[in-house]
């Protein structure tokens, strides 16, 4: 298997050295598992990639915003790229500083603003004039400069899922790359504004890199452009987005990218920042789940299992596909089927068609691939509790996250006196 931690044993599932079973013994199912030396890996492959230049790594935390794995991440050294003041929250609360912390998204509200503004974080990644208006605003009436960037839209095709293509004209994101250089001339007559940086991210599950290139060749143009002009930069992000293997996917190595980034920039003396999110943790998680029923209708097969769509909605959302594989490995008999959840929607389902061998009720599927985008989009559609996370490390286990119980529905919930 791809992943190095995942390995059969006795036709056994071993997550590191931890039995599958015990897991799902102590804590239930669905349950999300992580390993802490995937996770390490992938942290450790920017860094040695990159090592031969001024970087920083912003952790994409909207990928998997877990507290615990956040600690791990910014104990590493890398920092935090938020869309959201809860985020900025967490981030600041697992140790993130913010000077390491970037802000991107296109509809920061003003009270986000003024907290991170507070908090001194590191840039603003500003994606339309109006926001830049409001940020120097607030900056203002703090008697602040805010750092910015602007996130530029370079207009190129990033050959991934159009729900999670980004970079192009017509997409919501970012200031059009024909406007940039007026934009950033108004910036930088802003009295809450400082200008230091440039920033674009194009696109998620990238699997090659000429998109990305030819992106960062604009951008470059225009670092160039704008210095000549006296406005300095000096942060050069060029966002997160690189692709990990769900199937077959071939993933350029991150030595790759680093090759061909590296000779672009190098004459411009910025400091690199990348906002990788699944690349750190796609394929660090598993989420393990129950097979509950076996039916067949019109012989088409149906495996009805305990994990659904408000666990995991990638497969819903976009048509994803994630592997799945049976905790023990006996059966040589293949069936194929539809793997669903049980929330009641036509669109719930993990797997159509797949192939895989046959399961009986109360075994076990474990699904790969499912530590980005997994339980940061979890729900409690149908009113289904939010399931637990436990973090693996060699033979020993920790639970990182509670699985929600019955009362957790109530939490907020207000009569309306007199009614
Ligand atoms: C989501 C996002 C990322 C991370 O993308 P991945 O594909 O998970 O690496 C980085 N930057 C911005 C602005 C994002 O919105």
């Amino acid at each position: 298997m791809a992943e190095e931690y995942l390995n059969y044993r006795n036709k056994r599932l071993f997550i590191e050295n931890v039995d599958f079973e015990k897991l799902v013994n102590k804590f239930g199912t669905p349950l999300y598992v992580y390993s802490f030396s995937e996770l390490t890996k992938n942290i450790k492959a920017y860094q040695e990639a990159f090592s031969s230049c001024k970087t920083l790594f912003c952790y994409a935390c909207k990928a998997n915003s877990n507290f615990e794995l956040l600690r791990i991440i910014g104990r590493s050294g890398f920092g935090a790229d938020i869309v959201s003041g809860g985020e900025l929250f967490v981030s600041l609360k697992a140790g993130i500083s913010p000077k390491k912390i970037v802000y991107s998204g296109v509809g920061k509200r003003g009270d986000e603003i003024l907290y991170a503004l507070n908090s001194d974080i590191l840039m603003f990644n500003v994606e339309s004039e109006e926001e830049l208006l409001e940020i120097n605003r607030i900056a203002i009436s703090l008697n602040k400069k805010a750092r910015i960037s602007f996130r530029i839209n370079p207009d190129v095709d990033p050959e991934t899922h159009h729900y999670i293509a980004t970079g192009l004209a017509l997409s919501k994101f970012g200031i059009d790359i024909k406007e940039a250089e007026k934009l950033y001339q108004k910036a930088a007559r802003l009295k809450g504004i400082e200008v230091v940086g440039c920033q674009m991210h194009i696109g998620s599950q990238l699997t090659k890199l000429s998109p990305i290139i030819e992106a960062a060749h604009k951008l470059v143009g225009l670092v160039k452009k704008l210095n000549k002009k006296g406005i300095k930069i000096s942060l050069l992000d060029l966002g997160g987005g690189l692709g990990i293997t769900y199937k077959n996917e071939k993933v350029p190595a991150l030595s790759m990218l680093a090759k061909r980034i590296l000779p672009l920039i190098e004459e411009l003396g910025v400091t690199l920042i990348l906002e990788p999110g699944r690349s750190i943790v796609g394929n660090t998680g598993v989420l393990l789940t129950k097979v509950l029923y076996l039916k067949n209708k019109r012989n088409k097969n149906f495996v009805i299992i305990d994990a659904g769509m408000n666990d995991l909605i990638r497969p819903s959302l976009y048509d994803a596909y994630h592997e799945i594989i049976p905790c023990v490995n006996k059966s040589n008999k293949m069936i194929k089927a539809d793997i669903v959840g049980p929330v009641c929607e036509s669109g719930d389902f993990l797997a159509k068609e797949r192939a895989m061998p046959f399961v009986n009720n109360n075994s076990y599927l474990c699904v790969r691939s499912a530590g980005a985008y997994g339980f940061s989009m979890a729900s409690n559609y149908n009113f289904r509790l939010k399931p637990a996370e436990v973090l693996v490390k060699g033979d020993k286990y920790y639970l990182i996250r509670d699985r929600e119980n019955l009362s957790d529905l109530l939490v907020n919930q207000k009569t309306a006196v007199g009614v």
